[in-house]
C-alpha cells in the first residue's frame, strides 16, 4: 500500500480565480475538483494537509468591467467574491481557507515582498514612452487600447492582441488606437517602470524545470511533473526569457510602495501569487499555526493547480520571484490540467458558451456528486477533453444509477428483507469460495492503488478504480444470484451478503475524495462513523451491524432535462451558427480518390525562423519521417502540437516555404470565427492509415 503517512506538511493553492465573471464548468475540472480529490483524500490518511485559495481582485479587466457596468471596482469584485465562493461551495469544493487580494493585509504582505525584492536588486528601472488618455488623465493598459489590426485590419483589435486573427501586439503597432475609456486618441507619454529580468535566471530554471534541482540539490522528483507542463516552460526558456514589466500605471490595484510612485500599481501577475501566501496567513492566524512553517520551511511541499494558461506564472515567474527573495520555498509539483471544452467548441464567456456553476447549482441542488463524478471521468490530465450533456446522462444512468446505485440498493433492500437490516456474522475462512475469496483480495488492494493514482495526480484512473469496487460488487451478487439459494442453502446466503456488505463499506470510504456525499450516505447506512482511508479492509461492516436507511443514491437523467441543458447554451435560443460556411462547389469522386490522406503522429515541432505565422513540424506517416511547414503559429505553440496525430495530405507537391521544403499539407478544421482546430482521429487509428 502506497499511502504515505510521513507527516510532512502539503500546502496546495489552488489558481485564484478572477473576480470578473462566474466560475464555470472549466475551471472547476482545471484548478478546483483535481485538488478538492487529492486534499480529501490527504485528510483522510491523516496528513498535514491545508488548501488555500481566494479572489484574484485586481487587473485592468476589473476596472474595465467596472466602467462597463457603470459602478466602482470595489462592488465588482465584492459581487463576484460572494458569488464565487457560492458556486464553489455547490460543487463541495473544500478550501481551508478563501481569501481575497483587495484586503488591506494582502496589499501590506505584497508590497513588503516587492520592497524586499527592490533591496535584494531584484528590478531593472525604465523609463519609456506609452499611451496615455489625455481626457481620463491616466495611462492606459494594453486592454484599454483598440485599433485597428496591422495584420489582418480587423476592427477592434486590442491593445495586446487581435481576436480575430491571433496575432500577438503591442499597442504602438495598432492603426488607428483609440482609448476605450474615453474614446480618445491617446498620445504617448515617458512613464517609469520596475523590469524582472528573468534572462537572468535561465540557468537555474532550466535544472529546477528540467532535473528538479534547485541550488545544486535534488528539490523534486522532475519525471513526476506532467510532460507537457515541463514542455511549455522548456519552450518559454529555450525562447530566451524577456524582462516582464512589475508595475502599471493603473488606480485599481496594490499601489507601489515607493516614493514617486503614485498612480502605479504592482502588476496583478505579482500580486495574485502573493495572494497564495496572504491566504495561509489568514488560516494560520485562525488556526493558532506559524503560517512560516508553510511556506519557509524545506520540509513543506507546496503544490499548485491550476490551468495550462497559468503555466508560466506558476513555473516561471513566481518561482523566479520566490527565489530573488530569499526566505520562501519553491513550488514542489503544478500539476496542470489542459482545457476542457464544451458541446464541440471552447468555453466562452462572451458568447455564454459555459456551464456556470451557480445555475446549475441552484437548478440541482442535490446534483454535486453527480457533476463531480462526470467532471473527473472526462478530467483534462494530459491533453484537452470535451463535456457534452449526452454524455453527461450516459455516465449518470449507466455507470452511477445503473452500476453503484443499484448495488448498494440491492445490499441494503436484501439485508432488510433476510436479516431484519442486521449484517450477517464473518464466515470461516473454510467457509470462502474461489469467488469469495477473489472479492476479498481486491478489496484488500484498492485502496493502495487509488492512492497511488491519485498520488500521481492521475484523478480519472483513480475514480474509475474505485468506481471498480462497485461494478465488482455487482457482479459478484448478480453471479451468485443469492435470492435463489435462500430457500436451500441460507448459511451461503449469509456469506454472500456479509462479503457484500464489506463491498458497499469500502465504497463508503473509497468514493469519498470523489462524491462526498454519497460516501457519506453510504457510510452512514452501513454504520460507519469515521471514513479514514486505512478503515478500508474486508472487515469495515462487522457482524450483527444494524443498516441504517438509505435514499435513492442517483435519480435517472432525462432526455428532457438534456434539452434544457443544451439550450441554454450560446447568445440565441436556436443555438446555430448564422456563419457556418456555405458548401463549395461540386466535384468528382475521381479528383477526390486522387488525394492521398493519411494519419500522421507530429514527433518533433519548431518555429520557422523569422515567420510568425509558421510551424516546421516532423511527422511520422507510417512510410517514412518527412517536414511540413504548417501556417498555424498564431494558433498553436510547438508543445501542443507534438505528440498529436493529425491528418495530412500526403501526396501534395512539395514546395518550399522560407527555406523549408513541405512535403504535405496537415489539414485543419476552420470555424467561422477563423478558429483553427487539429483534425484527431479517435483512438486505434495509427500513422498510415489512409483515410477514404
Ligand atoms: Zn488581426
Amino acid at each position: 500500500m502506497s499511502v504515505t503517512t510521513n507527516k510532512k506538511r502539503r500546502l496546495i493553492t489552488s489558481a485564484l480565480p478572477y473576480a470578473n465573471g462566474h466560475i464555470h464548468l472549466g475551471h472547476i475540472a482545471g484548478a478546483y475538483l483535481p485538488a478538492d480529490i487529492y486534499v480529501r483524500y490527504l485528510r483522510s490518511v491523516g496528513e498535514n494537509v491545508v488548501w488555500v485559495c481566494g479572489s484574484d481582485e485586481h487587473g485592468a479587466a476589473i476596472t474595465l468591467r467596472a466602467k462597463k457596468d457603470k459602478t466602482t471596482p470595489q462592488e465588482i469584485v465584492d459581487k463576484y467574491h460572494v458569488e464565487m465562493q457560492e458556486a464553489f461551495s455547490g460543487l463541495d469544493i473544500s478550501f481551508d481557507h478563501y481569501s481575497r487580494t483587495s484586503s488591506a493585509r494582502h496589499h501590506k504582505v505584497a508590497q513588503d515582498f516587492f520592497l524586499k525584492l527592490l533591496e535584494n536588486g531584484s528590478f531593472e528601472v525604465k523609463t519609456e514612452e506609452q499611451y496615455y488618455d489625455t481626457e481620463e488623465d491616466q495611462f492606459l493598459a494594453d486592454r484599454y487600447i483598440t485599433g485597428t489590426c496591422p495584420k489582418c485590419e480587423a476592427e477592434n483589435a486590442y491593445g495586446d492582441q487581435c481576436e480575430k486573427c491571433g496575432s500577438t501586439l503591442s499597442p504602438t503597432e495598432l492603426i488607428n488606437p483609440k482609448s476605450t475609456l474615453s474614446g480618445s486618441e491617446p498620445v504617448l507619454k515617458p512613464t517609469t517602470l520596475w523590469y524582472l529580468p528573468m534572462g537572468r535566471h535561465e540557468d537555474w530554471l532550466k535544472d529546477y524545470i528540467e532535473k528538479g534541482e534547485l541550488d545544486g540539490a535534488q528539490h523534486h522528483d522532475a519525471k513526476a511533473w506532467k510532460s507537457h507542463v515541463i514542455g511549455q516552460c522548456k519552450s518559454w526558456i529555450d525562447g530566451g526569457l524577456q524582462s516582464r514589466a512589475m508595475t502599471r500605471d493603473l488606480k485599481w490595484g496594490v499601489p507601489v510602495p515607493v516614493e514617486g510612485a503614485e498612480g502605479k500599481v504592482l502588476y496583478v501577475w505579482l500580486d495574485a501569487p502573493i495572494g497564495y501566501i496572504t491566504s495561509t496567513m489568514e488560516w494560520a492566524e485562525k488556526n493558532g499555526e506559524d503560517w512560516r512553517d508553510w511556506w519557509q520551511n524545506p520540509d513543506t511541499e507546496l503544490l499548485h493547480f491550476i490551468g495550462k494558461d497559468n503555466i508560466v506564472f506558476h513555473c516561471i515567474i513566481f518561482p523566479i520571484l520566490l527565489k530573488e527573495h530569499g526566505d520562501y520555498i519553491l513550488p514542489h509539483q503544478v500539476p496542470a490540467n489542459e482545457f476542457m471544452n464544451l458541446e464541440g467548441d471552447k468555453i466562452s464567456t462572451s458568447r455564454n458558451w459555459a456551464v456556470w456553476v451557480k445555475e446549475y447549482c441552484g437548478e440541482n441542488p442535490d446534483g454535486s456528486d453527480v457533476m463531480r463524478y462526470v467532471l473527473a471521468s472526462i478530467m483534462p490530465e494530459q491533453r484537452d477533453s470535451e463535456f457534452t450533456w449526452t454524455d453527461f446522462r450516459d455516465r449518470v444512468n449507466n455507470e452511477l444509477a445503473d452500476v453503484l446505485g443499484n448495488f448498494v440498493n440491492r445490499v441494503l433492500v436484501l439485508t432488510r428483507k433476510y436479516y431484519e437490516g442486521v449484517v450477517p456474522n464473518a464466515p470461516s475462512d473454510d467457509a470462502l469460495s474461489k469467488v469469495d475469496k477473489k472479492v476479498l483480495a481486491s478489496l484488500t488492494e484498492a485502496p493502495g492503488k487509488i492512492a497511488d493514482l491519485i498520488e500521481r495526480h492521475r484523478y480519472r484512473e483513480a475514480q474509475l478504480e474505485a468506481m471498480n469496487v462497485a461494478r465488482l460488487g455487482n457482479k459478484y451478487l448478480t453471479e451468485e444470484e443469492p435470492w435463489k439459494l435462500m430457500k436451500t442453502d441460507p448459511a451461503r446466503v449469509e456469506t454472500i451478503m456479509q462479503i457484500a456488505s464489506q463491498v458497499v463499506g469500502n465504497l463508503g470510504v473509497l468514493l469519498e475524495p470523489f462524491l462526498p456525499r454519497t460516501a457519506e450516505k453510504i457510510s452512514k447506512a452501513m454504520g460507519i462513523a469515521e471514513k479514514k482511508w486505512t478503515d478500508a479492509s474486508t472487515g469495515i461492516v462487522a457482524g450483527g451491524t444494524k443498516l441504517g436507511e438509505l435514499p435513492i443514491l442517483f435519480a435517472k437523467i432525462d432526455d428532457e432535462f438534456l434539452e434544457e441543458q443544451v439550450a441554454k447554451l450560446g447568445n440565441n435560443s436556436s443555438n446555430t451558427n448564422p456563419n457556418i460556411m456555405p458548401q463549395k462547389d461540386p466535384t468528382t469522386f475521381d479528383n477526390f480518390t486522387q488525394m492521398d490522406l493519411r494519419v500522421a503522429t507530429v514527433t518533433e515541432c519548431v518555429p520557422v525562423k523569422k515567420a510568425d505565422k509558421l510551424l516546421q513540424l516532423t511527422l511520422d506517416t507510417g512510410l517514412d519521417v518527412r517536414t511540413v511547414v504548417s501556417g498555424i503559429a498564431e494558433h498553436f505553440k510547438p508543445e501542443d502540437v507534438i505528440g498529436r496525430r493529425v491528418v495530412l495530405l500526403a501526396n501534395l507537391e512539395p514546395r518550399k516555404i522560407r527555406g523549408v521544403e513541405s512535403q504535405g499539407m496537415v489539414l485543419m478544421a476552420t470555424n467561422a470565427d477563423g478558429g483553427l482546430r487539429f483534425i484527431t482521429p479517435e483512438e486505434g487509428v495509427n500513422p498510415g492509415d489512409v483515410i477514404s
